[in-house]
């Protein structure tokens, strides 16, 4: 099942993935997250991400097609995945559609001051991935609850203006992805409101899963 997740930052969409990649057995891709990971091993495509990510831009187009394009064609993915955080604009709308048919586009719909007030809070392990927010507060405070491992604030959530900026990117660009997806009937609108646990229960529906 080839599934593309859309939401605002801060809506759970990284969270909801990651439930559904364990719950249906495919992988979870985000973009955002390849993205840091090559910051993080200092690739030469990580260096040039970098200065976008920071000022809350999106990454020029090329480089992102050909980083998912290389991800999807990977073992893991032929049988599915859960992308998040592609297409965010219509050249990559337009690049997706050549790439792989995608069965159900899960749109978790939030307000923007509900998202900020999350993002203010979130923190995440860099060692298994897990995300802590207004949702999911470690158990001791800065540290994983799996693995120990101190927490860490995602420097692109720390500056308001970033987070502004990518919120009103957002509303420009994906806006036009999710009409294409309506118009095919492929969109499927998810209240991104509550916890974790009950926003997953609209997902598993929306996508025709048997519920938990
Ligand atoms: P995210 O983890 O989805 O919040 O993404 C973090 C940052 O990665 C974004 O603010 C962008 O700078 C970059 N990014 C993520 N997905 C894309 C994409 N599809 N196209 C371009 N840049 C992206």
């Amino acid at each position: 099942m080839n599934i593309v997740i859309m939401g605002v930052q801060g809506s759970g969409k990284g969270t909801q993935s990651k439930m559904l990649s364990e719950r249906v057995g495919i992988p979870h891709i985000s973009v955002g997250d390849l993205l840091r990971a090559h910051i993080a091993e200092g690739t030469a495509l990580g260096a040039q991400a970098k200065a976008f990510i920071d000022k809350g831009e999106l990454v020029p187009d090329s480089l992102v097609i050909d980083m998912v394009d290389e991800r999807l064609e990977q073992d893991d993915a032929l049988s599915g995945f859960i992308l998040d955080g592609f297409p965010r604009n219509d050249v990559q709308l337009a690049a997706m559609t050549r790439l792989k048919p995608i069965d159900h586009v899960v749109l978790i719909e939030l307000d923007d001051e509900t998202a900020i007030r999350r993002l203010a809070h979130r923190s995440e392990c860099r060692q298994c991935g897990i995300i802590y927010g207004a949702n999911r507060r470690p158990k001791q405070d800065g540290v994983c609850d799996e693995c120990g491992e101190p927490l860490a604030e995602r420097s692109d959530d720390q500056a308001a203006e970033a987070v502004r900026r990518r919120m009103a990117l957002y509303h420009q660009e994906t806006a036009v992805i999710a009409d294409h997806y309506e118009r095919k009937g492929l969109l499927r609108r998810v209240d991104g409101s509550g916890g974790a646990a009950e926003v997953f229960e609209e997902v598993l529906s929306a996508i025709g899963h048997p519920p938990a």
